[in-house]
């Protein structure tokens, strides 16, 4: 399904049906939950495939695929609702014993800002205030003292109410320097669950992930196996199926949950490069009713992989850059992916999240997959717009990067020196 400003996209020429579901605007066409069921019925289509767009962790349009008579491929709904809730998350988390961030266990009191200092007190400055039915970063303060404790709180509880419709919020320990790890999993409708080892996501621009790895530098096999097991617990206990990822923040070698995300996601790639398994293709047979085809024993990492997420915006600014693609030159030879819809000639639509595509390399070691991706992106061409390629370039030569580890919040502080620079 496409909608109308997605008319000349390459999938959708390659498609041997397709269906427009609507104009430009999301919220009338890839929002659109009767025109996607729809278009599910005028096909004859037995599943709908969410993507990790719009309606990927969406439990009310995965409850009405279902009871339209369709297969959803991913979750139950009760599951996506159940993770959609973190501080419901966290309690099921908690449950299964997964390590979480230390925190309110629980939505704050709204009526009783005295208990929020006790317990801002109990998990010790700072802390941040999250929205409930967070998303995308929205809702979220670091608060650093008492004296800035209402306030936060009162403004994450307007921002909540405004993007997710619930001003209920929560608090949690506000580390400082933590990386992004996360555990992708996978689980059938058999009640088996394997994990496929980690990602290390932490170089991230306002809390979006900006290049992705696997696995995680410096991640020893035993605290993959420790963690990994309890992500498999969890996915047992909760019922899971389908595939899905554990978000962890990592700091002084503990692992603290945050959130679990539903569905495949945009840094997939890595993970079935170092695995061999091809995460996509298995959603589908778990959605067919198969048992998983893999056993834990099975899933052995090989080498090591990284993904440039390729943004049409400014490489410093940020700034979108829609418009028409006049050159295009993938890179190629032995170890090196892109997964991308964009050709000479296409037009990059203004509507939508900037993306165009991912680069991905493989190498045996983390040197290796770098020097590949250096070389990979200086022999990617993208004409027309501009694109983030120079961005990616600066990092691979980092040498924070290059030594492996770094925290979340070191693009960001690099960003500031490079953009001074470059005045
Ligand atoms: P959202 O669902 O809004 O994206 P997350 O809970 O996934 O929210 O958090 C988004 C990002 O915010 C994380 O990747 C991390 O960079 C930062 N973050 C979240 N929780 C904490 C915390 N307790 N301490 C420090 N940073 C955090």
């Amino acid at each position: 399904v496409y909608s109308s400003a997605d008319r000349d996209q390459k999938h959708v020429l390659l498609a041997d049906e397709s269906v427009c579901i609507g104009p430009p605007p999301a919220s009338k066409s890839y929002l659109n939950m009767a025109a996607i069921i729809a278009a599910a019925e005028v096909t004859g289509a037995n599943a709908i495939h969410p993507g990790y767009g719009f309606m990927s962790e969406n439990a009310d349009f995965a409850d009405s695929v279902v009871r339209s008579g369709f297969t959803f491929i991913g979750p139950k709904a009760e599951t996506i609702r159940l993770m959609g809730d973190k501080t419901a998350a966290i309690e099921a988390m908690q449950s299964a014993g997964v390590p979480c961030v230390p925190g309110s266990n629980g939505v704050l009191n709204p009526q009783d800002p005295k208990s929020w200092h006790a317990i801002a007190a109990r998990i010790g400055y700072p802390v941040l205030v999250k929205a409930a039915a967070g998303g995308g970063g929205r809702g979220m303060h670091v608060i650093r003292s008492k004296t800035e404790l209402e306030r936060n709180i009162g403004l994450a509880q307007q921002e909540a109410a405004a993007a997710f419709g619930n001003d209920a919020v929560f608090l949690e320990k506000y580390l400082e320097t933590p990386r992004h790890i996360e555990i992708q999993v996978l689980a059938d409708e058999h009640g088996n669950a394997i994990h496929l080892a980690e990602r290390d996501c932490s170089m991230q621009r306002r809390n979006q992930k900006v290049l992705e790895e696997a696995p995680a530098p410096g991640i020893t096999p035993e605290q993959r196996a420790k963690i990994g097991a309890l992500c498999v617990k969890a996915c047992e206990d909760v019922g899971y199926v389908g595939a899905g990822t554990f978000e962890f923040l990592y700091e002084n070698g503990a692992f603290h949950f945050i959130e679990m995300n539903t569905r495949i996601q945009v840094e997939h790639p890595v993970t079935e490069l170092i695995t061999g398994v091809d995460l996509v293709k298995e959603q589908l047979l778990i959605a067919s009713g198969q048992p998983l085809r893999y056993s834990q024993d099975d899933i052995r990492i090989q080498g090591h992989a990284i993904e440039c997420r390729i943004n049409a915006e400014d490489p410093l600014r940020f700034t979108p850059s829609p418009g028409e693609i006049t050159k295009f030159h993938a890179p190629g030879g032995p170890g090196v992916r892109v997964d991308s819809h964009i050709y000479r000639g296409y037009h990059v639509p203004p509507h939508y999240d900037s993306m165009i595509g991912k680069l991905i390399c493989h190498g045996e070691s983390r040197d290796s997959a770098m020097a590949r991706m250096r070389t990979a992106l200086s022999e990617l061409v993208v004409e027309g717009v501009k694109t983030n390629r120079e961005l990616h370039l600066r990092i691979l030569n980092d040498p924070d990067f290059v030594a492996g580890g770094a925290h979340i919040h070191h693009l960001e502080s690099r960003l500031h020196e490079w953009t001074r620079q470059a005045g």
